[in-house]
């Protein structure tokens, strides 16, 4: 989790240096040997099913890969993921990961992975798991690291520190704002988007309007393409004052009646004593960011790590360090840098033949009764 120095008062933060190159690894790694630890205790089995786009369903997998007692179950978009991203889940050779490469979009994946969840006999059967996003053990895994930089940044008990962070469904700023309430002096915690740009409006404005799948762009920051955010709900519930009935209505009746819900003008005043401001970023802005730290500090940075930066230097306070996360390596979104920087970044070593390793792969129908079968027949009996 080291810091690197780009202009004064600005640093990034490393979280990308696990297996799968992105921050998700971070809190992935210890709930992989958290299920081995506990199942073995209890003597019992886990089957995880999940759908990804991309970077959970990798960093999941590489996390569970060889735990004992635990298999996973990855739902992913047939031939919609990037070449290194397929790579990364499909050269696992491993006996306990099953990737399922579905004939359909990320959404068909994310509604079959649904129907299998509500049917309660089936998961009680199949002791059916998950490792989504609201998972509140990788919530507080990234409550660590926003201590790691304040630490490496500040010299005395009577500094501060700031964070950006990219952002999609709130997990890692949620844990940001975790590590505030437990005392951290942060001081601003900035949410960068990209062109989905819902939670970018909703600190601006006090409004939160989720989107429609038709409103939902494709972006060259994919892991933020997001048409509401998950973990938001935790947050709203704090900046509300844990007030449970209000919440409700905002998150139930509100929302789901009409799409949105907006704050009155004093719980929107609230937001700036939580520390929170925030900012969008588009394509054009992150191939610009990306050219120009290269150019000026020699640093090649990701794609939403960029849209991170760009939105950070919207939001400096004077003396306060302004930590942006790195939230992935370059090579992940390898297109967009070369697009940037006219040449390919450069693998890590160690993954450096990523893409020609043998693949282990299931092609399925979009079909909720075949995924079912294949967990039949691959899981631990029950
Ligand atoms: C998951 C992810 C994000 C968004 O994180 P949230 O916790 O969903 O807000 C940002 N960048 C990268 C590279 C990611 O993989």
């Amino acid at each position: 989790m080291p810091l690197k120095a780009l202009e004064p008062g600005v640093q990034l933060q490393a979280l990308s240096n696990g297996p799968t190159l992105a921050f998700k690894d971070m809190a992935m790694q210890l709930l992989g040997n958290l299920f081995e630890y506990e199942l073995g205790r209890r003597g019992e089995t886990l089957n995880i099913l999940g759908a990804t786009s991309g970077d959970t369903g990798s960093a999941a997998e590489h996390a569970m890969r060889g735990k004992k007692g635990v298999s996973v179950f990855m739902l992913s978009p047939f031939g919609r993921m990037s070449p290194f991203q397929q790579a990364q889940m499909f050269s696992l050779q491993d006996a306990n990961i099953h990737n399922l490469s579905v004939e359909g979009v990320f959404d068909d994946c994310q509604d079959i992975v649904k129907a299998v969840s509500n049917d309660l006999a089936f998961k009680r059967k199949w002791r059916i798991g998950t490792v989504n996003s609201i998972n509140w053990a990788r919530l507080l895994a990234q409550v660590v690291y926003y201590f790691a930089g304040y630490f490496q940044a500040t010299s005395s008990n009577e500094q501060r520190v700031a964070f950006t962070v990219p952002s999609g469904n709130f997990g890692n700023v949620c844990a940001g704002h975790v590590a505030r309430m437990m005392g951290l002096p942060i001081a601003r915690l900035v949410v960068a988007t990209n062109e989905n740009d819902v939670l970018d409006e909703f600190f601006r404005t006090g409004t939160y309007r989720v989107r429609g799948s038709a409103e939902t762009h494709e972006t060259s920051s994919p892991s933020m393409d997001i048409s509401k955010a998950s973990n938001f709900e935790r947050f709203v519930f704090d900046l509300l004052g844990r007030d449970g009935a209000r919440t409700r209505e905002l998150f139930g009746a509100g929302l789901q009646r009409d799409g949105s819900f907006t704050l009155g003008d004093a719980e929107k005043a609230r937001i700036a004593g939580f520390g929170f401001v925030s900012g969008r970023s588009t394509h054009a802005d992150r191939l610009a960011t990306i050219r120009d730290t290269d150019a000026r500090f020699g640093v090649v940075i990701d794609t939403h790590t960029a849209d991170g930066l760009k939105v950070a230097r919207e939001h400096l306070l004077p003396g306060v360090p302004m930590i942006v996360l790195e939230t992935a390596l370059p090579i992940k979104f390898a297109e967009t840098i070369e697009e940037a920087l006219g040449r390919k970044p450069a693998p890590p070593p160690a993954l450096a033949d990523l893409e020609s390793r043998q693949r282990r792969f299931t092609k399925m129908p979009a079909d909720v009764a075949a995924v079912k079968a294949f967990i039949e027949q691959n899981a631990p009996a029950p």
